[in-house]
């Protein structure tokens, strides 16, 4: 498998405080590959820093080769990264018709466009329901599956996908994991996707990463990681 997504001894700081400090990390095509770490360890930082929102401080993030550390967001996303943010950050005010449609502003190919949101209507039926009515109407989950809709519209190569799980039922949580794995394997979009929950992300990744206070610690193939003795007991609560 090649590799998609590098990150090299990156550091990202707000003002004086350094959230990670010198994370390397690596993404092979077509894989999922999971940073899990707790409250406040700098997942959310690494995903900003990847897809342009934060600039780091020092390091190099390479996508398909290419250096992509010092490109503008709009940029990065042309090139192939979609970024679905903590908190979902959907336009509230908007249909959820057009916030789907907003994911695929940059996109010409309006036939395939067309066929990409029917696509995401029959991955989550529930927002055909809403389509036409403003997302400030969507619980939680539902404005979490509209968030990984907008992301997939983008026609990503890679998808950065941040703690998909937060504030859902386990229902949901497995329900939003079987279409991050769909659109995985059937659509070919690798993920790089960073949760809390390491007892739902490891288990849907390939290979994972644990982040402690800014710094990797631990990285290893899904199975090796669900061997671990300490992952087990204190990542997956399991002795
Ligand atoms: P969470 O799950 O709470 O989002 P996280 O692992 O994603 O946690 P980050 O949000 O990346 O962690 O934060 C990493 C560190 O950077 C934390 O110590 C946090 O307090 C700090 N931090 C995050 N955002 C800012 C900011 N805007 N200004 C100053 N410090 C920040």
């Amino acid at each position: 498998m090649t590799e998609v997504l590098r990150a090299s001894n990156v550091e990202t700081m707000y003002g004086r405080v350094m959230a990670i400090r010198g994370i390397s990390l690596t993404v092979k095509e077509g894989s999922v590959v999971t940073v899990m770490g707790s409250n406040g360890a700098g997942k959310t930082t690494i995903l900003k820093t990847i897809s342009g929102a934060l600039d780091p401080f020092k390091g190099q993030v390479e996508f398909e080769g290419r250096d992509i550390t010092a490109l503008d967001p709009d940029v990065i996303a042309r090139v192939g990264i979609a970024h679905s943010p903590e908190g979902r950050e959907v336009f509230s005010l908007l249909s959820v018709k057009d916030n789907l449609m907003m994911g695929a502003y940059c996109r010409k190919d309006r036939d395939e466009v067309a066929r990409d949101l029917e696509k995401v209507l029959g991955w989550f039926p529930v927002l055909r329901t809403f389509l036409e009515k403003q997302a400030i109407y969507l619980s939680g989950g539902q404005q979490q599956m509209l968030a990984l809709g907008r992301a997939f519209m983008q026609r990503p190569r890679v998808m950065l996908l941040d703690e998909p799980s937060l504030g859902l039922s386990p229902l949901l949580i497995s329900e939003i994991f079987q279409i991050i794995k769909r659109i995985n394997v059937e659509e070919g979009v690798t993920m790089l996707l960073v949760e809390q929950n390491a007892s739902v992300a490891l288990p849907a990744a390939d290979f994972g990463y644990v982040l402690e206070t800014g710094r990797i610690v631990m990285e290893g193939e899904r199975d090796v990681l669900m061997k671990s003795a300490d992952i087990r007991e204190f990542y997956l609560g399991i002795k």
